[in-house]
């Protein structure tokens, strides 16, 4: 029953993590002043930051991580089969993540630089839509608390979930910051996603497009902005493949 009397069927919701830190779970279970009125709109069914308990039937599954492991495949396949919504769940299920950069590596090589001699199962870090059908992408990293329970209760409510389509550059000239480019700085604020209020280059930090391509960009704008300025297009190649969101960019470029 909620304070209005009535009663409210909560919706089922679990969520996973592959290979990666676990800060956009903890981004959402560290929300201590909304997350009480959150979890009343939900029942968690598996949720390893927030409760002990497992149960195998959800509606929502959150997948957070990267695909980096042959047996991840086959729990990320069997967690599809059971969700009604699966949700890529930050940069690294959105495009791979900062674990797609060792896919620059041999695979050998990369294994051996941090395990030495011991046998550790590797493959390249995939997107999880490349193994199953996504619903939802929510990217950054970390993830946006608000801009999750903002995606979760519209999923749960039927209400639209419109992530901005918008680049990062809007947010930030909002709020009136001197720009990055300005001061000899390539920042891919022009070409990538709004949605975290613009929150690295208001800290005077280049945005490195953790949440991927904005819907409405211009990506041949961009790299004749960095040439105008005389900026190094190597680092700026180097900036687009950090979370591997714009690979589809890169691709197409060479
Ligand atoms: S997207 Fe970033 S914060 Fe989230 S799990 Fe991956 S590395 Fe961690
Ligand atoms: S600092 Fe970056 S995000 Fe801000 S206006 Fe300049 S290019 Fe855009
Ligand atoms: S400014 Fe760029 S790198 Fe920073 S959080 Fe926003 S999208 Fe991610």
């Amino acid at each position: 029953m909620n304070h209005l009397g009535f009663k409210i069927d909560k919706v089922k919701i679990a969520s996973f993590d592959f290979t990666c830190c676990e800060g956009c779970q903890l981004q959402l279970a560290n929300k201590e002043s909304t997350l009480p009125a959150f979890l009343g709109l939900l029942d968690i069914r598996n949720f390893r930051e927030i409760s002990s308990e497992r149960y195998d039937d959800y509606d929502i599954a959150l997948i957070e991580g990267s695909i980096t492991r042959s047996d991840e495949i086959e729990r990320l396949k069997a967690i599809r089969a059971q969700a009604k919504v699966l949700v890529a769940f930050g940069s690294c299920a959105c495009f791979g993540g900062v674990n797609s950069l060792k896919n620059k590596i041999p695979g050998e090589e990369a294994v051996r630089g941090v395990y030495g001699d011991k046998t550790v199962q590797t493959m390249p870090s995939t997107k999880i839509s490349d193994i199953v059908p996504v619903d939802l992408m929510i990217p950054g990293c970390p993830v946006s608390k608000a801009e999750v329970e903002r995606i979760i209760v519209g999923v749960v409510t039927r209400a639209p979930n419109n992530l901005p389509k918008y680049p990062v550059c809007v947010d930030c000239k909002q709020k009136l910051n001197t720009c990055l480019f300005d001061l000899g700085e390539v920042c891919l604020g022009p070409v990538t996603k709004a949605g975290c209020d613009a929150v690295c280059p208001t800290g005077k930090t280049v945005c490195l497009g953790c949440r991927g391509p904005a819907d409405d960009m211009n990506f041949p704008s961009f790299i004749q902005i960095v040439k105008e300025k005389g900026l190094s297009l190597d680092e700026m190649h180097e900036k687009l493949a950090f979370y591997n969101g714009f690979a589809d960019f890169l691709d197409h470029e060479s």
